[in-house]
């Protein structure tokens, strides 16, 4: 199975889910706070799912790297 990445919304903790490709656009739950994290691509990239099952970038916010949602960018290459 892949492993895919998430970023909690509350705690903004960053760790990776192993689960079936047909369930990864699901949101999931934060093993530190269970608050709801969403779906993150690696290398700085981060999506956010759509009413209609489309994606749109977001926009960073309080990092320093602009094209990256989480809180630290452990993850991308800047
Ligand atoms: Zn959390």
């Amino acid at each position: 199975m892949p492993i895919y990445e998430y970023v909690c919304d509350t705690c903004k903790s960053r760790f990776e889910l192993m689960r079936p490709f047909s369930r990864a656009n699901e949101g999931a739950s934060c093993p530190k706070c269970q608050g709801k994290a969403e779906r993150v691509i690696s290398r700085c990239f981060a999506v956010s799912k759509g009413e209609g099952g489309t994606t749109a970038p977001v926009a960073g916010t309080g990092s320093s790297c602009g094209s990256c949602s989480a809180g630290s960018c452990s993850g991308c290459s800047h």
